[in-house]
């Protein structure tokens, strides 16, 4: 008889994704710093001025490699109040970072060079790299475009040398599909895992065994667990506690004195190890959307077709991404940012289930009706939400007579302000 298999979780991560997926069409620009984020990719501006400089040579996308590197644009001619999606490496040594502003980044490592962010063909590569990882290891939970977790419990060779010989595997399988590498971490639960993907960065397989808990995750900060974030970790160096293993010293009541009954239990579980948590391969999703943020402040009048125009694209991308994925929704929302920073939301139900790029662009238009538009927007997004998978709202529909007529709004509140508005978008 063979023995129960102990439950392998593996935790893979992309390396510097974003990044890496630009070096595989511009691998002249590995290894500099380098920037993603602002506008939307205009990479016909770099072949038109290539073309200008060079016209005795043909420039095609297919010639991306050989673009010279002075021809990139560099941080410090932007203008605008874009943010920065990534930074590599070399760029973040000068301390700029995700979530940062272009503009400051720019007075920091004004040599950097700026690419925009290519969300479609990030997404291309996501869904290369975890078709690679499900043909291998089918229970596979999506974390994101960039991580999965992997059950390697019952998997040929997901025990083999705790679970190494298929984390090698899979590694070399997306490598050839794709180019990129990834790093693994092996380990009894998802939170392990996930702590021993950064083990080894980048390209590394880290593994470890129940019996590793105090060697090699107690040394380790509390904010190395999936959950503690910077305010409970500030909290727990309050009161002395810096690493794991401290907490795991703490007991029980103390956590939950301290930091509420469920938060301290799941303080103490995690900091001895211990998650239950499945890998599930079907997240479903419970609303899918898309937004924007200008590159400067619109105003509903005075820029009416600009924003109109955005509107419905982000209509259409919302619809496309539902398509795609196989999903109808019947809650149609909006969300507004403000030039002062507010952010405002308006939904609204309707009686069937849609992915129709022109239903949402409807519905989404009578909740744009309901916000008060005076002041300038930063920036605008559509969502879909109270999301079914296609086929279950197909089963769902019990009198397809009924159904396939016009679809029914639930009526919508009208505003004082719906004047202004009303013939907007
Ligand atoms: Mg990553």
């Amino acid at each position: 008889m063979s023995p129960t298999p102990s439950r392998r979780i593996a935790h893979l991560d992309m390396d510097a994704f974003y990044a890496s997926v630009e070096w595989l069409r511009y691998p002249q620009l590995r290894g500099l710093p380098m920037v993603i984020g602002g506008a939307r990719r205009r990479e016909d501006d770099l072949i038109a001025r290539l073309k200008a400089a060079h016209p005795e040579r043909e420039w095609t996308p297919e010639h991306l490699a050989e673009i010279p590197v002075d021809f990139f644009p560099l941080l410090r001619d932007y203008v605008g109040r874009g943010v920065i999606t990534t930074a590599t490496y070399p760029a973040r040594q000068f301390g700029i970072g995700s979530a940062m502003g272009l503009m400051k980044a720019a007075k920091l490592c004004p040599q950097a060079i700026l690419l925009p962010v290519d969300f479609e063909q990030y997404r291309k590569y996501s869904r290369m790299f975890k078709d690679t990882i499900r043909d291998i290891a089918p229970l596979m939970e999506d974390r994101g475009v960039d991580e999965v977790y992997i059950d390697f419990t019952d998997v040929p060779g997901g025990q083999r040398d705790g679970g190494r010989v298929l984390a090698r595997l899979i590694q070399k399988s997306i490598a050839s599909v794709t180019g990129l590498t990834c790093s693994i971490g092996v380990a009894p639960n998802k939170l392990m895992a996930k702590m021993a993907s950064e083990f080894n960065k980048p390209n590394g397989i880290s593994i470890v065994r129940e019996s590793d808990l105090e060697t090699m995750i107690w040394p380790l900060p509390c904010r190395k667990i999936n959950g503690i974030g910077p305010k409970a970790d500030e909290r727990l160096q309050s009161h002395g506690v810096r690493t794991i293993g401290e907490l795991a010293q703490r007991d029980l009541p103390w956590l939950m004195a301290n930091f509420g009954k469920t938060y301290g239990a799941w303080l103490h579980r995690a900091a001895h190890g211990r998650d239950d948590r499945p890998v599930v391969t079907e997240s479903e999703p419970v609303s899918m959307s898309r937004e924007t943020t200008f590159e400067r402040d619109l105003h509903a009048v005075h820029d009416r077709s600009t924003l109109s125009t955005i509107f419905t694209r982000l209509c259409e991308q919302v619809a496309s991404d539902l398509a795609r994925k196989g999903y109808v929704g019947k809650t149609i929302g909006i969300k507004l940012r403000f030039d002062d920073f507010k952010i405002m939301t308006r939904d609204q139900s309707i009686e069937t289930h849609t992915a129709d790029p022109k239903l949402i662009r409807q519905v989404a238009g009578l909740c744009l009706k309901r916000a008060d538009l005076s002041r300038r927007l930063r920036l605008l997004g559509v969502r879909v939400g109270s999301l079914v998978k296609l086929d279950e709202a197909n089963k769902s529909v019990q009198n397809p007579k009924e159904k396939t007529g016009e679809v029914l709004l639930s009526a919508p509140k009208s505003a004082a302000h719906d004047t202004l508005t009303r013939d907007l978008f």
